[in-house]
């Protein structure tokens, strides 16, 4: 019998890298990471720190293990400013070229914010949901797509400064490494841990009125078995109120009350469990299945909106004038 060894060896491959894809984003690898950024060792991740830089490090190691590269012209990982500091903050930004050559110029932004608030008082806030959870999001989501190879590029980006008012995503915008034209969109993950609240298998976005992503998120989710949902606190205003929002308003004509931005949301599972800037914000509070299955079901979803011909767009709305950033008008002297 003659056997292709070629064959074998590819599909051998093929199956290693979808088994790997699933090792590396299971419930225990997951517990792993949320549990190494929510220990008492990174002191809660407070930005300027020694601990936050190693924080940095591990987020890095993990981009360049999954198989993301440095943005196109660089040759780093790390966005940093305040660099007067000894530990300067950095953004962790990591890259994985589209697999279409006709839509990869395009790219959807994948974020969390890393840093939390530290010590206060002498005592270690820990930050396991806020945000460790959602730093593994971004993670699983760098395993699992790099091996589901999606149409569009892919830009992963890990925010410093969130804590101190979003000042991470503020610079990333200010002196963006790739063209903000070329962005469709930014789903940004927030506290994505808990289940006790609101249950499993079901998560929310802020701002779902604003743009077509909510409809198309719905419809992929019923698919996947994963309920989405409007933010039902609408009171808390959390559109405003996290990184996306940086992505949201780029641009503005005041004289038409217009935003140019990227469609750009927030996503959760916070359900007013109570931990929210608690000192027992911690890794052993997390529901890790349902975080694992949430990188399952939003890497479909990443993959099925990276391949769309239409990008989501921003909608009518009743409140809101937003338009794309890419039409905004362009002022010559
Ligand atoms: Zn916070």
């Amino acid at each position: 019998m003659k056997i292709n060894h070629g064959v074998i060896f590819a599909v051998l491959l093929a199956t290693a890298s979808v088994v790997n894809a699933n090792s590396q984003t299971g419930v225990d690898t997951v517990r792993d990471w949320v549990s190494f950024l929510a220990s008492d060792e990174l002191k809660g991740r407070a930005n300027g720190s020694p601990e936050i830089t190693l924080a940095g490090d591990y987020i890095a190691s993990h981009f360049e293990a999954a198989g993301l590269t440095a943005v196109p012209g660089k040759d780093t990982y790390f966005q940093e400013f305040n660099n007067d500091l000894e530990h300067p903050y950095r953004n962790v930004i990591g890259y994985l070229q589209g697999s279409d050559p006709k839509l990869a110029g395009e790219y959807i932004i994948l974020s969390a914010h890393y840093d939390h608030v530290g010590n206060v008082d002498g005592t270690i806030f820990n930050g396991a949901d806020d945000n460790a959870s959602g730093v593994a999001a971004v993670l699983g989501l760098a395993y699992r797509l790099a091996a589901l190879k999606p149409k569009r590029s892919i830009v992963f980006i890990t925010w410093s400064g969130e804590e101190e008012g979003m000042l991470g995503s503020q610079f990333y915008t200010s002196q963006p490494w790739l063209p903000l034209e070329d962005a469709v969109l930014n789903l940004n993950f927030e506290l994505v841990g808990h289940t006790g609240g609101l249950g499993k298998r079901q998560f929310w976005i802020t701002g779902a009125e604003y743009s077509t992503l909510y409809s198309s998120l719905k419809v992929i989710g019923s698919r996947n078995d994963w309920s989405v949902s409007r933010s039902p606190f609408a009171d808390l205003q959390l559109f405003w109120r996290s990184d996306n929002v940086s992505f949201v308003r780029l641009a503005e004509d005041q004289e038409t009350q217009t935003l140019y931005g990227i469609p750009a949301h927030s996503i959760s599972t916070w359900g007013q469990e109570g931990h929210y800037h608690k000192p027992h914000d911690d890794a052993d509070a997390l529901d890790y299945e349902n975080l694992s299955g949430l990188i399952a079901v939003t890497s479909n979803m990443v993959v099925e909106l990276a391949g769309q011909p239409e990008a989501v767009q921003w909608r009518d709305n009743g409140q809101l004038r937003l338009r794309q950033f890419k039409d905004r008008p362009v002022h010559s002297e």
